[in-house]
């Protein structure tokens, strides 16, 4: 066990991982005067976000969105060419990496948070040991994240990845298959396409982007179809076979076998808690379907045990929202009575090309929970904005029929990660859409999307 920082032992806050959950918490801890002991088994902080998952994939997509604005260069009147340099797009992510790492890192030893490096295991007591020294504490969090899902039928190679490995691969496939589209899938076929590769996306459900409002996961596979990847849904994986130089992955679809063969196979089927062989079912916490169980308030099943983020049973696996559970327990451990987190609230972000963003109720889900609903969808070929960029998109409003109330936000097109912060607030405020309709949007912007769909929904649509 090597500490940095005063001597491990006794803290009024222990936390097991030093990812975004876990450091979130022991950041605002320590903001609210607690010792917090943060304890991580990587030799660096941040965790799945930081090292191998939201900030790397995020530097390799904008290296994408670079080579897919030189494609297109001559739209501008842009005489341009290039090719990516693997080699130097890997260098950008570790340096994109390495520097919030660095800032993460100073942040913690400016809060005087001890950071104790080891592989922890808890004890009864409770208590944690850590390479055989027992650290006890107050109250301890568990935050240890999630790992990619592997299937049954494959074997990891050279060619047959996760994102862990495709961030640090030493080639640039030509041609890549991606088994599930899901998020990461969705981002890493994006990623493949932009930089010229044959990309094919097997996905066990009837669409992609399964959990967005019918009309987006629509609009995407359209996009998709035009950036010329092949989508093939309903497809059962059979066997993923690795050769030499090449993978053959065979798949039933439609009742008939297919197979595709590529440089590379991604398996992008999901992420699976890290509860594993860390003592936490021994020590009496409570597990369901691998994640910690727990309650509105994030409390596991043993008192002034807590658990946050990705390993926690709670229904979004993304970093913002390890963010805001790592706050709210620190601040329940201080005393403090924050309002549990709405996870409807919560917004929902893919960093494909086009993106795709989505805050509160699907169309479908708000039907489901007894609403009478009103919709409005608004083509983004409408706003000067979308057009000078060269992309489009939708934006759709589903809002309660009966008191106005909009429900759910649902993006796809350029930059709808950021615009979406806008639908977080209305759909959170209650906004209705005649209030919405009411306040101006400045011109010529994307943001325009919003102001228009709440326009149709209040009955007086200007560009549409
Ligand atoms: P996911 O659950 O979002 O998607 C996995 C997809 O794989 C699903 O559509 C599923 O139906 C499909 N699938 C499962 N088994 C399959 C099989 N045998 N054959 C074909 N398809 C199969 O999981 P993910 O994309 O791996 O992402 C994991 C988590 O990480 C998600 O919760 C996601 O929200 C989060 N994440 C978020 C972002 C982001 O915010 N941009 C990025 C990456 C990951």
């Amino acid at each position: 066990m090597d500490t940095q920082g005063t001597s491990a032992g006794s803290y009024d806050v222990a936390i097991v991982g030093g990812g975004t959950g876990g450091y979130a918490t022991a950041l605002r801890a320590a903001q609210l005067g607690k010792r917090v002991a943060l304890i991580e088994r990587d030799n660096r902080l941040g965790g799945t976000c930081l090292l191998r998952g939201c900030i790397p994939t995020k530097s390799l997509l904008r290296s994408a969105e670079v080579a897919d604005t030189v494609a297109k260069a001559s739209t501008w009147g842009i005489i341009a060419a290039g090719e990516p340099d693997w080699v130097q797009i890997k260098a950008f992510q570790t340096k994109i990496v390495d520097k919030l790492v660095k800032g993460l890192t100073q942040l913690i030893a400016d809060r005087q948070i001890d950071v104790v490096t080891g592989q922890a295991r808890l004890e009864s007591g409770p208590a944690i040991l850590v390479d055989g020294a027992r650290i006890t504490a107050g109250d301890i969090v568990l935050a240890t994240g999630s790992r990619p899902r592997l299937l049954p039928a494959v074997t990891l190679g050279t060619r047959v990845v996760t994102s862990n490995q495709a961030l640090t691969l030493d080639f640039l496939p030509t041609s890549v298959v991606v088994i599930g589209g899901g998020a990461i899938g969705l981002e890493f076929a994006s990623f493949y396409r932009s930089m010229g590769a044959e990309v094919t996306i097997l996905e066990a459900l009837p669409t992609i982007a399964a959990t967005e409002d019918p009309a987006i996961s629509e609009a995407l596979a359209k996009a998709y179809r035009r950036r010329r990847i092949t989508v093939k849904v309903d497809a059962r994986v059979q066997e993923v076979l690795e050769q030499a130089d090449t993978v053959t992955v065979t798949f039933e679809c439609n009742g008939a076998t297919e197979t595709v063969r590529a440089d590379l196979c991604l398996v992008a089927v999901g992420r699976a808690p890290v509860s594993e062989d860390l003592g936490y079912e021994a020590a009496g916490i409570a597990l369901e379907r691998s994640y910690v169980k727990v309650d509105d308030e994030l409390r596991t099943s043993l008192s002034n045990v807590w658990a946050v983020g990705d390993v926690a049973s709670t229904p979004l696996q993304y970093a913002h929202v390890a963010f805001g559970e790592g706050i709210a327990v620190a601040e329940r451990i201080a005393g403090l009575d924050p309002a549990p987190i709405d996870y409807d609230g919560v917004p929902r972000v893919t960093f494909c090309t086009p993106e795709v963003a989505s805050v509160g109720l699907t169309e479908p889900l708000a039907r489901e929970r007894g609403h009478e609903v009103t919709v409005s969808t608004f083509n983004l070929q409408g706003l000067g904005k979308a057009n000078i960029l060269g992309e489009g998109g939708i934006t759709k409003l589903v809002a309660d029929a009966q008191d106005g109330r909009i429900l759910g936000v649902h993006m796809v097109g350029p930059h709808v990660t950021d615009l979406i912060s806008e639908g977080m607030l209305v759909t959170n405020w209650e906004a209705t859409a005649d209030e919405l309709a009411a306040f101006i949007h400045p011109h010529p912007t994307l943001g325009e999307a919003i102001g228009e769909a709440a326009l149709a929904l209040a009955g007086k649509p200007l560009h549409s």
